[in-house]
């Protein structure tokens, strides 16, 4: 991807563990590169194809002097976010926070934290077999088009005003509800199942986390594995990422198998590929 660099600008700012650090202030010195496709902007010569780098100094500058963290680590994190949210045509962005003065008492020219954030593209199936499924379904989609911010601070600028470019997971596409019969262990209510496609800045943990406290408070209790539920909610693919942790595979194991995930991903990502077994939604779908 095409990239835009802007080089040490210097910001007077107050981020330290030290109470001195936050009372006097220090120098700081903010590198970013933002990961953007600069194509359009180059064959039109039109400054709004591209990203206003003027306008994103301005923002560094104010958003470094108005928040104060203790760890440079936060103050990157926080305004690697801030970025990607408030910035159109922005795909990633790698940040670099430099503290030359920090109070450490050694000759040393700087210390700095690098960080790089992007947008991430997940396909999540849901699923229902108790209660009112479609409302259940429905409720799904909210919560996770709704969910709570966990670090971004608030800032000058009128954040509630700004509620939906402010979500850090925005829900792309829903597909059709489908009424499935039950798999594996098949004496339990018809199921009703979907799929939907998130752009987010969570990691796949996160994510994940994120989805069971949903089930969770779709009243969703595990007793028996594949058995009847409220909600379910599984990651089927994030990215072209491939996972396997003892809490977390992606994509999921099982999703290339199931008609029940197929059809409703098939609604809105036919060609999407499998980033294993290297096959499209739509050849996936054909092979059952
Ligand atoms: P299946 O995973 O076969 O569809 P299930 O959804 O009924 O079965 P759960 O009881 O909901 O299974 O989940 C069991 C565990 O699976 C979860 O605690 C979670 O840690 C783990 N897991 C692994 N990979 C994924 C994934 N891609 N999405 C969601 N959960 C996953
Ligand atoms: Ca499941
Ligand atoms: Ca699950």
């Amino acid at each position: 991807m095409d990239k835009i660099k802007i080089n040490n600008l210097e910001v007077f700012a107050k981020h330290g563990v030290f109470p001195e650090e936050n009372k006097l202030g220090q120098k700081f010195s903010v590198s970013a590169v933002l990961y953007t496709d600069a194509r359009n902007a180059g064959k039109t010569d039109a400054l709004a194809a591209s990203i206003d780098y003027g306008e994103v100094c301005r923002f560094i500058d104010e958003y470094m002097r108005s928040n104060t963290f203790g760890l440079i680590e936060s103050a990157a994190e926080a305004l690697a976010e801030a970025l990607l949210l408030r910035t159109p045509r922005l795909a990633k962005v790698c940040l670099e926070v430099k503290k030359p003065w920090a109070p450490i008492g050694l000759p040393l020219e700087t210390v700095s934290v690098e960080i790089e954030r992007q947008w991430h593209t997940a396909y999540i199936a849901l699923g229902s077999n108790i209660g009112d499924k479609k409302a259940n379904l429905d409720q799904a989609v909210y919560a996770l088009a709704h969910l709570p911010q966990a670090s971004l601070p608030d800032t000058a600028g009128g954040r509630e005003d700004r509620e939906e470019e402010c979500r850090h997971t925005r829900v792309a596409r829903v597909s059709k509800y489908y009424e499935t019969k039950p798999y594996g262990m098949t004496e339990q209510p018809d199921f009703l199942n979907a799929c939907l496609e998130l752009r987010t800045l969570l990691t796949p943990q996160e994510l994940l986390k994120a989805m069971q406290k949903i089930e969770q408070d779709a009243g969703r209790e595990r007793i028996i594995h594949w058995g009847p539920r409220t909600l379910d909610l599984d990651i089927l693919l994030y990215d072209d990422l491939v996972l396997e942790s003892p809490d977390l595979c992606i994509p999921h194991v099982e999703m290339h198998k199931r008609r029940f995930v197929l059809k409703p991903l098939h609604d809105i990502a036919p060609y999407k590929r499998h980033p294993v077994y290297g096959k499209t939604v739509r050849e996936m779908l054909e092979d059952l």
